[in-house]
C-alpha cells in the first residue's frame, strides 16, 4: 500500500478517554482510544473500485495481503490511530441514554492528494468502551448489505456515507436470528466506511442530556470548523445558521430517499448524519410495490413508526431532538424555531422539483402537486412497483393514451381491474398536462430518465447476492455493485436486475442487521 496521509483532527480537538480499554462504562468524553480484535483469516469480499480511486488506492493496493489486513482491524498503518466515539440518542421515539460506537472503530481521518478528509471506520472489528455487553462484531449479510447499499447510493446521487470494502473475516459469529428465534452462527465480515465526518445527531444530545455545556460547545465548534468550513460570522447567529444548514441537508436527503423508493427502517437520532448523509445501513429496504406504510424493518412492524411514508415527518421531529438538545447554546429559540420551518420549506421544494422530474415536467404547478398525489394513491391501492411505473413514463405517447407500457408494473391481476379506469383517468389528465408543457419530447425523456432509476438495490437482488455468498461465491457482490454504479441507464444484457420482485421474495427479505 501507498503512504497514506492522516490528519486526524477529531482526536486533536476533541477531548477523550486516551486510557480506554476494560470494561463499558459511562464515560465524558467525545472518544476513548481502542484497539481493534485480530480476525484469524481475513479476506477482501468486494471492494468499491471508485472508492479506492478517491481515496489514492490502485487495484493492486487492494490486492495486496496488507489491505486485507489493515481493513479487517489487524494491522494499523502509519499514521493510523484507532478509536471509538460517545453518543447518545433518541431510538423509536424514546431517549435511550448512552450509546456509543458498539462496534465502529474509526481509523483515521485520510487527506487525499486533492485535499479531501475521509474518515475511514471499520464496523464490525470488536468491541469498544461503548458496546454495553454486547459482541462487536457484524455478520457478512449485513455487511454486504451496507457495502452495497452505499455505494449504490451514492451512485443513485443520493447524500451518502461511502463503503471501500468488505472483508470476510474467517471468524463465526453468532446471531439470534429474529424469523425462528434460535440463535445461528454466521461468518463475521467488516466494512470499511468512509465519510468526511460519522457526527451523528446523538454526539450533541448526549452532553447535551448531561447538561455539559462545555463539552456541548466543543462539538458544535469542532463540527462547524471542521465539518462546515463554508458557514461565516460568530457566536449564536453562526449556530443558526449551523442549524438552519444542517435542516437543510436533512430535507434534501430524506426528499431523495422519496424519489427512489429508499426505506431506511431506523431512524433514531444516533443514526441521523449531521452531514445530512443517509448513514448507517441496518434493516433498510426499497420500495417494490408502492406503498408509503411500508417498513423492511420487523422489529417496527406494529407501530411501523419508520414507515416509508413517515421519513419526511421523522426526519423534522429528530431535528427537533437535535435543536433540544442544542438549546443551551442559545439565549432565544427562535433560531432553532426558524431551522425546523427552514426544513419544511426546503422539502417541500425538493419534493416539488422531484415532482416535476419524475413526471418529466418543466416545472411543478400546484396542479402538478395533486397530480402526483391522486397517482400515489392509484399505485398503492394497485400494488404497481414504483421504479418500473416511473421509468415506463419514458413511453407514453402524449397524444396516444395507453397502458400497456405500465402493465408489467403490476403485481396483481386482479389489483390492476380494479384500478384500470382509475388509472386511465388520470394519465388522460397526466398527457394532457404533457402537450401543455414546455419541454420537447427528448428533453422529456432526459428528465424522466434523470429522476427515475431504471435499477435500484431491490430487496432480494441483495439477499441473492448474499446466499451465495454464505455458499462460497462472491462474484455476485461485485456484479450487483458494477449494475448499480449506473442506475439510470438502460444496460443491455442486464434486464434481469430491472425486474419487478419475484412472489417467492413477497414477505421472506426484510430486517437484517
Ligand atoms: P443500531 O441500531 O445499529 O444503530 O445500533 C444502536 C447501538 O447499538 C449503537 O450504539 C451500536 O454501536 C450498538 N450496536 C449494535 N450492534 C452491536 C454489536 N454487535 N456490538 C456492539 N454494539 C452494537
Ligand atoms: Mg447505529
Ligand atoms: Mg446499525
Amino acid at each position: 500500500m501507498p503512504s497514506l496521509h492522516f490528519d486526524n483532527r477529531f482526536l486533536r480537538e476533541l477531548p477523550g478517554d486516551t486510557q480506554a480499554g476494560g470494561p463499558p462504562r459511562q464515560v465524558a468524553e467525545a472518544w476513548s482510544f481502542v484497539t481493534p480484535t485480530p480476525v484469524s483469516a481475513p479476506h477482501v469480499v468486494a471492494h468499491s473500485a471508485d472508492m479506492a480511486a478517491r481515496l489514492g488506492l490502485t487495484q493492486a493496493d487492494v490486492a495486496s495481503k496488507r489491505f486485507a489486513q489493515v481493513f479487517s482491524g489487524n494491522a494499523l498503518a502509519p499514521g493510523m490511530q484507532a478509536w471509538a466515539t460517545n453518543y447518545g440518542g433518541h431510538q423509536f421515539g424514546v431517549w435511550a441514554g448512552q450509546l456509543g460506537d458498539g462496534r465502529a472503530i474509526s481509523l483515521g481521518e485520510l487527506i487525499t492528494d486533492h485535499g479531501e478528509r475521509w474518515e475511514l471506520q471499520l464496523k464490525g472489528a470488536g468491541k469498544t468502551p461503548y458496546s454495553r455487553g454486547a459482541d462487536g462484531r457484524a455478520v457478512l449479510r449485513s455487511s454486504i448489505r451496507e457495502f452495497l447499499c452505499s455505494e449504490a447510493m451514492h451512485h443513485l446521487g443520493v447524500p451518502t456515507t461511502r463503503a471501500l470494502s468488505v472483508v470476510s473475516t474467517g471468524d463465526l459469529v453468532v446471531r439470534d436470528m429474529l424469523y425462528d428465534g434460535h440463535p445461528r452462527e454466521e461468518p463475521g465480515a467488516i466494512v470499511c466506511r468512509c465519510s468526511p465526518s460519522f457526527t451523528r445527531f446523538g454526539h450533541f444530545e448526549l452532553p447535551g442530556s448531561r447538561g455539559d455545556t462545555t463539552l456541548l460547545k466543543q462539538w458544535v465548534d469542532f463540527t462547524i470548523a471542521r465539518d462546515f468550513p463554508e458557514l461565516q460570522g460568530e457566536g449564536e447567529s453562526l449556530y443558526a445558521e449551523w442549524f438552519g444548514q444542517v435542516c437543510e441537508r436533512t430535507a434534501r436527503m430524506v426528499a431523495h430517499w422519496m424519489r427512489v423508493g429508499f426505506v431506511h427502517g431506523v431512524m433514531n437520532t444516533d443514526n441521523m448524519s449531521i452531514l445530512g448523509l443517509t448513514i448507517d445501513y441496518g434493516p433498510y429496504g426499497w420500495i417494490d410495490n408502492f406503498d408509503l406504510d411500508w417498513t423492511p424493518n420487523t422489529t417496527d412492524a406494529t407501530h411501523r413508526r419508520y414507515r416509508f411514508g413517515h421519513q419526511p415527518s421523522v426526519a423534522w421531529w429528530n431535528l427537533g431532538r437535535l435543536a433540544g438538545a442544542l438549546s443551551s447554546l442559545f439565549t432565544d429559540v427562535e433560531p432553532l424555531r426558524r431551522g425546523l420551518d427552514r426544513y419544511t420549506a426546503v422539502y417541500t421544494a425538493e419534493d416539488r422539483r422531484n415532482t416535476a422530474a419524475k413526471l418529466g415536467l418543466a416545472e411543478c404547478l400546484d396542479d402538478d402537486v395533486v397530480l402526483m398525489g391522486d397517482l400515489r394513491v392509484l399505485m398503492q391501492e394497485g400494488e404497481v412497483d414504483m421504479t418500473l411505473f416511473f421509468r415506463a413514463l419514458s413511453s407514453v405517447d402524449p397524444y396516444v393514451p395507453s397502458l400497456e407500457p405500465f402493465r408489467h408494473a403490476f403485481y396483481d391481476e386482479g389489483k390492476y381491474w380494479q384500478v384500470e379506469a382509475g388509472f386511465l383517468a388520470w394519465l388522460a389528465r397526466y398527457t394532457a398536462r404533457l402537450v401543455d408543457d414546455p419541454l420537447s419530447p427528448a428533453e422529456r425523456i432526459a428528465t424522466l430518465h434523470a429522476a427515475n432509476p431504471r435499477y435500484v438495490l431491490r430487496n432480494y437482488l441483495v439477499q441473492e447476492v448474499i446466499d451465495r455468498a454464505e455458499q462460497g461465491d462472491v462474484s455476485g457482490v461485485s456484479e450487483l455493485l458494477d449494475v448499480m454504479r449506473r442506475p439510470y441507464e438502460d444496460q443491455p444484457g442486464r434486464e434481469r436486475f430491472a425486474q419487478k420482485r419475484p412472489d417467492w421474495a413477497r414477505t421472506k427479505v426484510g430486517c437484517s442487521m
